[in-house]
């Protein structure tokens, strides 16, 4: 954009030494306004001092140097001394349809929590495509939203509406004919990638992704109760949510496991399929940490980064779960930002929770922490992602503590950074466009009041959100959670 740089004036200055002072005088172009001496943290370049970004209607057409004179208005100049610049967050795993009532009001959540894109990872698909429609109605009020559809599950399906803990998510399949023809009805939809679930058998999933592949999209989700990794990841897979069942391929006795598996899943004593996958899990996680093979567990990290396979881990929902968080008094003040019926229904609940720790959840999610250090530093690809509403992880804020956990488990501070903007955007195919601090990439961008690279709990320090180049205020932001 060079071409807005109209003059350039150079003075010699001849002071103890000869200094050339060279400045660009800048006229900045219609329909833009000016953030001034921003600090700018690019999650691929890192941390750029001292720059002025020009916003254009809804791109970012400029970055200049903070010597640069711009010729502007002053009503069209924001002056952010002392401020930080990164681009808006996404939050890659949330389920929209978990708690129909809640729903309409996550939006707000996650915009005024600097959550500018949300990853939908499973829903009816009439419920996601309405919530997909208001993002696009409105842009500047509500995040950018991507969806799956339902989860495409084998039968019996989990969540299938057995309980408030399992509501109607899912797609229950009961043969091969039945994918096609399912998969193709939500295809139709428009979403933006498909999420595989956990009791599809082979047969099926291979259907699915033949479906997928031929007309382009990504699939994600849990490797089936059926297959292995390797076997889900060789088929095509695209991303893995929660590392789920990993541990169950790198196990020194994992074909033992994949044989009572298979003679688990005839389900002889007809199980919901909630019920009888946690038994399968309980049956086999622990036994399969146990021998942990490290040569399976290293062929397996090479093949998810050969594969690309995108990892979704949702750290914090094993933390909450097994550590019960949730029921800290501290918590409780967080509801406040929720509607006065949800407040209401997580206090009942969280309050005939017992507090008690559960171990061996504990202990699934410190290897689970572990073996995501150990996998990011072979380079396999991460984005952060939380699973809000369901356990109680608020919308919008569960990110950020994401973010932390990210950090304990190995990434650094600007590697998590990226695990929650140029990544997810680059799942999409949007890399180039979004999720970087760059001339010609959209702008939804968050400016924070403190430096994250210090302390990544910083990212929740949020002065204001810039949504498809609109500036939403701390106040603005404030009036779009809900008031008790
Ligand atoms: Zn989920």
């Amino acid at each position: 954009m060079n071409y807005y740089k109209t003059l350039k004036n150079c003075t010699l200055v001849f002071l103890f030494f000869n200094i050339i002072s060279c400045s660009n005088q800048v006229t900045i172009p219609e329909d833009s306004y000016v953030i001034k001496n921003i600090s700018i943290i690019d999650p691929i370049d890192g941390l750029q001092s001292n720059k002025h970004v020009v916003i254009t209607n809804d791109i970012i057409t400029m970055i200049l140097d903070n010597d640069d004179e711009i010729i502007a208005k002053d009503d069209i100049t924001i002056d952010a001394t002392g401020k930080y610049l990164i681009p808006g967050l996404w939050d890659a795993h949330i389920h929209f349809s978990f708690d129909t009532s809640l729903a309409p009001y996550m939006p707000g959540l996650f915009l005024a929590h600097g959550i500018t894109s949300v990853r939908d990872t499973g829903g009816p698909i009439d419920l996601v495509v309405k919530m997909k429609d208001l993002s696009l109605n409105d842009s500047i009020k509500n995040p950018n939203i991507y969806i799956a559809g339902p989860l495409i599950d084998g039968t019996p399906n989990v969540y299938n509406n057995s309980s408030p803990s399992f509501p109607l998510l899912s797609i229950e399949n009961r043969d091969i004919i039945e994918i096609e023809s399912n998969v193709l009805g939500i295809v139709d939809k428009d979403v933006d990638f498909l999420k595989a679930y956990e009791m599809l058998t082979e047969n099926q999933f291979l259907a699915l992704m033949r479906i997928a592949k031929k007309r382009n999209l990504s699939v994600t989700g849990h490797i089936p109760l059926s297959m292995t990794l390797f076997s889900a990841v060789n088929s095509g897979l695209n991303g893995m949510e929660h590392i789920r069942n990993l541990e169950l391929s790198v196990a020194s006795n994992s074909e033992e496991l994949y044989k009572e598996r298979i003679e688990l899943l005839k389900n002889p004593n007809n199980l919901p399929g909630s019920v009888l996958r946690s038994s399968i899990h309980s049956q086999q996680r622990l036994r399969a940490i146990d021998s942990f093979d490290n040569n399976k567990f290293q062929e397996a990290a090479k093949l998810l980064v050969s594969n690309n396979v995108w990892q979704t881990p949702t750290l914090l929902l094993y933390r909450n779960f097994s550590q019960k968080t949730y029921t800290d008094p501290s918590f409780i003040s967080e509801l406040n930002k929720l509607p006065n019926q949800t407040k209401k229904k997580w206090i009942k609940e969280i309050t005939e929770t017992d507090t008690v720790v559960d171990k061996n959840g504990l202990r699934y999610s410190k290897w689970l922490e572990s073996t995501v250090g150990k996998l990011h530093k072979k380079n396999v690809p991460f984005m952060a992602g939380t699973d809000t509403p369901i356990g109680y992880l608020i919308p919008g804020r569960s990110l950020h503590i994401e973010l932390e956990v990210l950090v304990e488990s190995g990434f650094s501070n600007l590697e998590a950074i990226k695990t929650a903007t140029v990544n997810p955007a680059t799942f999409f195919g949007l890399e180039g466009k979004t999720g970087r601090i760059k001339n010609g990439h959209k702008a939804d961008l968050v400016i924070l009041n403190s430096n994250p690279l210090d302390i990544i709990r910083n990212t929740q320090d949020i002065y204001a959100v810039i949504k498809n180049g609109y500036l939403l205020s701390r106040k603005s932001l404030d009036s779009l959670m809900y008031k008790n």
